[in-house]
């Protein structure tokens, strides 16, 4: 059977990648979060102390040469991301890395950089990727592209959820603001704002269980493969 690709993007804390990550299980895909590469070079800026992200672009876009991102497939089949070898998927989902991932994500050098190297993490098919750009510029031409979507306040819950269950303490006020705040910048850059491809099928999950989000996804892929 044809090896598609399948591009998801949303909104942060749509439950993206958990639901990107089940899928690919289910097609026997490869799965990317892209997410995580956009993480992963904020990592890199931070620890080479740039900490007014809008003001140092030249600095980051300085960094790329040096930067190296991949994707260490574990004993029980997750993923880690690595920059430069080192296993960093711990470090990468705090907070603090989001948002400066979220700033990092408007410089177009950054993302040239990145996005070529989806582009051929995924040339061959066989691939489930998640991101805010995937169906719109870096698939434009994927099989099968789903758009994910909930309501803000039932997103700052789960990312609230998450953090506590990270051992974070979190104030709920400023987990919704900061869901806010990404995805107005995540809509309003000048470099591939999010935004739903015309070919994409939405999915609000905001009033669905788990269970029934993904069957009603893999309906959609299987037909889509038939
Ligand atoms: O999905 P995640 O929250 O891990 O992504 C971190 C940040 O990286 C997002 O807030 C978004 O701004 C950026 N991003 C992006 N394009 C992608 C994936 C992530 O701009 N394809």
């Amino acid at each position: 059977m044809k090896q598609i690709i399948v591009a998801i993007d949303g909104y942060s804390s749509c439950g993206k990648s958990t639901i990107a990550k089940q899928l690919a299980q289910y097609a026997g895909y490869r799965y990317i979060d892209t997410g995580a590469m956009y993480r992963a070079v904020a990592l890199c800026a931070i620890r080479n102390k740039i900490s007014d992200i809008r003001n140092q672009m030249s600095e980051i876009t300085a960094l790329l040469p040096q930067i190296h991102i991949d994707f260490a497939i574990q004993p029980d089949g997750t993923q880690h991301v690595t920059l430069n070898g080192e296993d960093v998927e711990k470090q990468i989902r705090t907070l603090e890395v989001g948002n400066a991932a979220s700033q990092i994500a408007v410089i177009p050098e950054v993302r040239r950089f990145l996005v070529a190297q989806q582009q051929q993490m995924g040339k061959n098919g066989g691939i489930v990727m998640d991101g805010r750009d995937i169906g719109t510029v870096v698939f434009p031409y994927a099989e099968l592209k789903l758009f994910l979507t909930a309501s803000p306040e039932v997103r700052a819950e789960r990312r609230f959820k998450e953090l506590v269950e990270k051992g974070e303490q979190p104030v709920m006020a400023d987990v919704l603001a900061d869901v806010n705040d990404r995805d107005y910048r995540d809509t309003h850059r000048a470099e591939s704002p999010l935004h739903q491809a015309e070919d994409a099928i939405v999915v609000d999950n905001s009033n669905m269980t788990r269970e029934e989000q993904m069957s009603h996804i893999y309906r959609i892929f299987d037909e889509k493969c038939k």
